[in-house]
């Protein structure tokens, strides 16, 4: 694997008036490896959206660098090139969706780049079969539950095929089934198309669906692990104000309570066979 974002030492601040400013990263190196799946988690305001949008050249970095698939984001002549790589995904599906139209929404992006009408079809196609909504073409967005629309969301970034995707808190607005579907959907472009998913969080169980989880705290990148690393380290979690699953918490109390378990338990699968067996 090649790493399809390398971030070097990169910091970001904010001017928050007269000469005062708020380092909203500090210090942060990274690398995701192409076809990864990395969930990024951290406590409100510790930077992740920050990271986010240098993914894309939505921002610059103030010191260190962002290289997309070696191309760094500072270099302005090709700017393009990082925002066709590197699509985004945010909070609220409805600033997203530009059109009255599924199938319109979802051209748009392909539409401003120009393309034949015929290849901008053929695009617009496999991204909605992508994630599953493609019998709601001709739908007004409006008429979309909250999992559906942000479904589109993605197949407007997917028609511009992006070689990574970075979604920031895309199920926070969500309900339930709403977060179930996209997060089956990210997963299954991850698994099935190869693309490399940057999956910003505060469910803790969206987190344990990644290869690999990265912790911020205060604009620094705190740890990097598999789920299974990362949530073995639980009061450091606890410290930078994150939770664990809730079915880590209830292994780690049983645990407590004297019945034998293993030092990190992820799903409810993995704890119905430890007490059954
Ligand atoms: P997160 O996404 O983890 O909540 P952010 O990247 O949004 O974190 O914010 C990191 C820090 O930068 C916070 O202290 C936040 O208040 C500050 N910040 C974010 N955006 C701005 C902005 N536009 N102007 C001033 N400060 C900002
Ligand atoms: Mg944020």
């Amino acid at each position: 694997m090649s790493a399809a974002i390398k971030i070097e030492d990169l910091y970001h601040w904010y001017e928050i008036g007269e000469g005062q400013r708020v380092a909203a990263l500090a210090g942060v190196d990274l690398e995701v490896q192409a076809g990864e799946f990395l969930a990024l988690v951290g406590a409100n305001g510790s930077g992740k959206s920050t990271l986010a949008r240098h993914l894309n050249a939505l921002l610059m970095p103030h010191q260190g660098r962002v290289l997309v698939n070696g191309i760094d984001t500072a270099d302005q002549g090709r700017l393009w090139e990082v925002r066709c790589q590197v699509g985004m995904v945010f909070q609220n599906p409805d600033n997203q969706l530009v059109a009255t139209i599924v199938e319109d929404d979802v051209a748009f992006g392909p539409e401003n780049l120009g393309l034949p009408p015929a290849i901008i079809r053929e695009r617009v196609d496999c991204a909605l079969e992508a994630v599953g909504m493609s019998e709601h073409r001709r739908y007004p967005p409006h008429h979309l539950s909250g999992g559906q629309k942000q479904r589109v969301a993605i197949a407007g970034v997917l028609a511009m095929q992006p070689n990574c995707i970075v979604l920031d808190e895309p199920t926070a607005m969500l309900d339930p089934q709403g977060r179930q579907e996209v997060l089956a959907t990210v997963r299954r472009l991850n698994k099935q198309q190869g693309i490399t998913v940057i999956l910003i969080t505060h469910f803790m169980e969206e987190a344990i669906a990644a290869d690999r989880v990265a912790v911020m705290a205060d604009g620094r990148l705190i740890h990097q692990g598999t789920p299974r690393e990362v949530f073995a380290r639980q009061g450091e979690l606890y410290q930078a104000g994150l939770d664990i699953p809730q079915v880590t918490e209830l292994a780690d109390r049983l645990r407590a309570s004297g019945v034998s378990m293993p030092p990190v338990v992820l799903s409810v699968e993995e704890l119905v066979s430890t007490l059954c067996s």
